[in-house]
């Protein structure tokens, strides 16, 4: 059950293999180092740290929670398929664990964007089997605009 060849499909070798069947699960893995106890991504064998060797790096599950930290809304993009998915938004986000992890940012207008802004991670099938992290906004621990706190609970002076 594999796809066929496409620009945007990802190299899989022994060693990304892991990242990628994780993803297919709808988790996040990044690296970690034992030595200088720093994770990084995109995924690399030795620590781009210290330059640890890679018995001294392990994989770990990421809590999928970032800040958008950098993005750019794609109106063009002539390399297929993502002539067909314009307008995107293209991001760079810091993951709650430090690396900075280039992505896309979806569900989310470009004109509600904001640097820092909460995102979580969310998987999209990008081909047959394979899933690629992208991160949306997280609702959870961002009120929107802050005005709307009270959609969630009456206030109790209303109650009464
Ligand atoms: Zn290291």
């Amino acid at each position: 059950m594999s796809g066929g060849a496409r620009h945007d499909l990802p190299e899989t070798d022994d060693f990304t293999r892991p990242y990628w069947d994780a993803a297919a699960h709808g988790r996040l893995l990044l690296r970690r180092c034992g030595d200088c106890g720093r994770a990084h991504h995109y995924p690399r064998e030795f620590c781009p740290h210290c330059w640890a060797g890679e018995d001294r790096v392990t994989w770990e599950t990421a809590s999928g929670r970032a800040a958008l930290y950098t993005w750019s809304v794609i109106h063009r993009n002539d390399l297929p398929p993502f002539g067909t998915r314009v307008p995107y938004t293209a991001a760079v986000v810091d993951l709650a664990e430090g690396p900075r992890m280039m992505t896309e940012v979806v569900d989310c207008d470009a004109a509600d964007l904001r640097i820092g802004m909460p995102l979580t991670v969310t998987f999209r099938e990008s081909a047959d089997g394979v899933w690629v992290a992208v991160f949306r906004p997280d609702a959870q621990s961002s009120p929107p605009q802050g005005q709307s706190s009270s959609r969630t609970q009456d206030p109790p002076a209303a109650r009464r």
